[in-house]
């Protein structure tokens, strides 16, 4: 069995934009793979079209080696464009070896460590008001067990998931607008409000945790630890920019609450300090940043041998989400896995014939061979690639700040 064709096909499926990877070969079967980036996927089209070139004619099975031939063919190796791209093709190649020998992913990654794939909620909307708790309350009452929460600002509606809807067909998330105020002395104090509302609403039994989307700094991130202290949050996800260890050894000294960090890690090597200096809680591996499921095993593996549990980083495709379902099912040390009602419920079906579904909170395993998803490539002309940029968020003296 050889590659005969490596297909990129960047799709617009709701307010953004995903980049879905065919890999074909001979024997007439075909594995499904995504990059990741969430947002600028031409750039992995680009690096797409290169890898190409010597994919094609390659034994498909050979999965650690076209890791490494991707990865080591380069002189200045690594980034997150290498890496989503490594990772699209990485987890079609598992596609196809699981549709070859007939098993699901899972079987291959070392059988089932469980029964089921729980997964938290995310209440889309941002922290600011009594709306929120009704939320968090309505999630509780379906049976989510475990909720994640996102800050927002005191005096706009269009912060953090409360903005100008996309209208598209698909479109189902609420989208910040360019501009928005971001100041993140505001919002953390009135996250640690409604944090606490929250808690008092859905009681002491339900996981809370809270994602920044590293919009603060240590002295911030520090304040609202201490705020927040008698909640007993389940993690604090990505207070600061996690680009070096440094600002989390500082703001490890300042808090104990546990941190969930390494959705933007491109390798086991963007892993590393985080993992050994003790500053990683849960592991927020992205499967279709850090270079596959290869990349992502060798990462549990060493969170592992530090009782650190992996908390996978979901927001992006069904085949990010069927890969993810896999590796979640196979790794001994997993937490939870993110799913985003907004992102998935809209999941076209024509475009995903075969998608996963979950049941309550959690996914069953995987039955069919490979991943289990399919894709018509067909009808992915009406879901043409339309560019989409990170909204640019504004302190209220006009700099910059972080999305
Ligand atoms: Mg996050």
């Amino acid at each position: 069995m050889k590659i005969t064709a490596v297909k990129g096909f960047p799709v617009r499926l709701s307010y953004r934009n995903v980049f879905i990877v065919k890999v074909e070969t001979g024997a007439g079967l075909c594995g499904l793979g995504e990059g990741g980036m969430a947002g600028r996927e031409l750039a992995i089209g680009g690096l797409l079209d290169h890898f190409r070139r010597f994919l094609v004619g390659m034994g498909p099975r050979r999965i650690e080696h076209i890791w490494q031939c991707l990865y080591r063919s380069q002189y200045f190796e690594g980034g997150k464009i290498e890496g989503a791209v490594i990772a699209a093709v990485d987890i079609a190649l598992w596609d196809i070896l699981g549709q070859a020998l007939g098993v699901p992913v899972y079987q291959l990654l070392g059988g089932a460590c469980r029964d089921r794939v729980p997964c938290f909620a995310s209440v889309e909307a941002a922290l600011t008001g009594p709306a929120y708790v009704e939320d968090a309350r309505a999630l509780v009452a379906q049976g989510w067990r475990r909720l994640r929460l996102f800050p927002g600002m005191p005096d706009l509606a269009a912060t953090a998931g409360v903005g100008t809807l996309d209208q598209s067909p698909v479109g189902v998330v609420p989208q910040p607008p360019d501009a928005t105020i971001y100041e993140p002395m505001e919002s953390l104090q009135l996250a640690a409000h409604w944090v606490r509302e929250v808690r008092r609403a859905v009681g002491p039994e339900v996981g809370l945790s809270i994602d920044f989307h590293h919009r603060l700094s240590v002295a911030e991130a520090a304040l609202f630890c201490g705020q927040v202290a008698d909640v007993h949050l389940m993690f604090l996800e990505e207070p600061i920019r996690a680009q070096g260890p440094t600002a989390y050894r500082q703001l490890r000294a300042m808090t104990p609450i546990p941190f969930a960090i390494g959705e933007e890690c491109s390798s086991k090597w963007e892993f590393l300090p985080f993992i050994e200096e003790g500053l990683l809680n849960f592991a927020r591996v992205d499967l279709s940043n850090v270079g596959g499921l290869s990349e992502a095993k060798k990462v549990a593996g060493w969170c592992e041998a530090h009782y650190i549990d992996m908390m996978p980083h979901n927001p992006l495709g069904p085949v990010t989400t069927a890969a993810s379902i896999h590796y979640s099912a196979a790794v001994a040390n997993f937490a939870q896995l993110e799913y985003l009602h907004g992102v998935a419920d809209g999941y076209p079906r024509d475009l995903f014939p075969r998608l996963p579904a979950i049941a309550g909170d959690s996914f069953p395993l995987p039955t069919a061979p490979g991943l289990g998803v399919t894709f018509d490539e067909e009808a992915a002309a009406a879901y043409a690639f339309d560019p989409w940029e990170a909204p640019h968020w504004r302190r209220r003296d006009g700099a910059v700040t972080n999305w």
